[in-house]
């Protein structure tokens, strides 16, 4: 191939996930020459949706949330313990959440809101080439000099950059090959992974709004811990969009293995609950997918940043895991970094390590990061202590359960008893042991 056949441009980004999108997006409103290769037929095509913390999108394209597509904003949210028949839920909202910007909680089909946002880095300039795979990248030199030129497509293309930008999401093959073939540092311990199934389930807008109490365009977060997951560190949710359900489940890999359960085998289990299959009575599967998710947390990120190299998103590790459960806004967070620092280096004109050094120090500043670290004992704490998930929530339901049972008993009869039945087999000084621990899950 000839120079004049060579493309070359500014920047390229890997993968058109809410990551690369958010890096294409800064770096093309800073001027720079970008493309972005994504290998699913769109962006979004490969995803299917979910809970969306907008504060990094109202950011990047201000009141995003206006235009963006939107199935419901979240007004209330839920936490539920599903015992065996039974069930016990701490549900919350405020009136603020139900107005503008809708606590930046939304609900979203990924399929329309990534290919919305692709739209957007298309209209900022960028060029987006969907329906291609990077097999891997281009290097030259050697040594500590060694930096990353290009991309090799699946096929015999290959293009060029000053800085390519990696965000390949969870199962990142291509970022794993950069991080040897540069030879980053990896983090203190090794990335963890779990995995994630989630369905669309059509239901009529009348139905959802009636079964949820819910008013026009609101809806609801749950999360579910318990019986269906017991032993494994895992759990579920359901979001409300407008005319389907967003349902699914999510348990660590080595857990996984050692239950037995497959992961749509646990998920049929938790649909199965009485307190959820009523949820989705009725309802019609639309969609179904599987994915991976990086759980190590904080100490399993390593370095995100070589000559000519960027790592972002799920690819870099940078989900929070607690209850939050935040990627998507983190994976734009550290794009929009990455972009800044892709622009801070064009004008430097330094594309090496150090230059592109901005990436990881407002990483640093910002609050990804600082909120993955916060989080860093998450995967211990629940390997060490499962009885958070299992044991005293149990507990705690059946303890209400005991305490609302009306029978022929005197009230003091009746309390007596469900204090006596809490205790049972209950070690006081693990409990206050755990307490303590749990606190940092908070
Ligand atoms: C079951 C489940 C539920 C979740 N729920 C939530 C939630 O409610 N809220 C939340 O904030 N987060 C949630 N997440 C996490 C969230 O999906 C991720 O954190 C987020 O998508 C990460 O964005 P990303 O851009 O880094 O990666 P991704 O969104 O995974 O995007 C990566 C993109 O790269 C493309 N790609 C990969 N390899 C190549 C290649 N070689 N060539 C070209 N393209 C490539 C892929 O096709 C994909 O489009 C959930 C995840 C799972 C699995």
């Amino acid at each position: 191939m000839s120079a004049e056949d060579t493309v070359k441009v500014d920047a390229i980004v890997v993968g058109g996930g809410p990551g690369g999108l958010a890096a294409a997006l800064t770096m093309a409103q800073g001027g720079l020459e970008v493309i972005l290769v994504e290998r699913g037929e769109y962006a979004g095509s490969k995803n299917v949706g979910g809970l969306f913390y907008g504060t990094i999108l109202n950011q990047l394209i201000p009141d995003a949330f206006k235009q963006a597509p939107i199935e419901r904003t979240v007004s209330k949210r839920s936490i539920t313990y599903l015992g065996d028949g039974t069930h016990m839920s701490l549900t919350f909202g405020a009136d603020a959440w139900s107005q503008p910007p809708y606590n930046n909680t939304y609900v979203v089909h990924r399929a329309q809101f990534d290919r919305w946002l692709a739209s957007q880095v298309e209209e900022a300039g960028a060029t987006l080439l969907e329906g291609m795979v990077v097999d891997g990248l281009i290097y030259e030199g050697e040594g500590a000099g060694r930096k990353a030129v290009g991309v090799q497509l699946r096929g015999d293309e290959a293009f060029y950059a000053d800085v390519i930008v990696l965000a390949d999401g969870a199962n990142c093959l291509v970022s794993e090959k950069v991080r040897e073939e540069l030879a980053m540092p990896g983090g203190k311990i090794k990335q963890e992974y779990a995995v994630g199934v989630k369905e669309i389930i059509s239901l009529p807008k009348e139905t959802i709004e009636a079964r949820f109490n819910l008013k026009d365009n609101e809806g609801v977060a749950y999360d579910f811990l318990g019986v269906p997951f017991e032993g494994l560190i895992g759990g579920g949710f359901i979001y409300t969009a407008k005319d389907s359900i967003h349902l699914g489940s999510v348990a660590r890999i080595e857990s996984l293995v050692e239950s037995g359960f497959t992961p749509s085998g646990l998920n049929d289990r938790f649909k199965q609950h009485p307190a959820v299959s009523r949820l989705i009575d009725g309802g019609e599967l639309l969609e179904y997918s599987g994915h991976m998710l990086p759980e190590g947390g904080y100490d399993a990120i390593g370095s995100l940043t070589a000559n000519g190299v960027m790592i972002v998103g799920d690819a870099a590790g940078l989900l929070n895991m607690s209850l939050y459960k935040e990627g998507t806004n983190h994976a734009m967070e550290s794009g929009m970094y990455a972009g800044q620092a892709a622009v801070a280096a064009k004008e430097k004109k330094d594309y090496s390590r150090s230059g592109l050094a901005l990436y990881e120090e407002k990483l640093a500043e910002g609050i990804a990061l600082k909120d993955v670290k916060k989080y860093k004992d998450l995967p211990d704490i629940l390997t060490s202590a499962p009885e958070l998930l299992s044991l005293y929530p149990k507990k705690i339901n059946q303890l209400m359960v005991d305490y609302f049972t009306v029978n022929a008993e005197p009230k003091a009869v009746t309390q007596k008893a469900a204090m006596k039945n809490f205790m049972k087999d209950m070690s006081k000084i693990k409990l206050l042991r755990n307490a303590f621990k749990a606190r940092k899950l908070m």
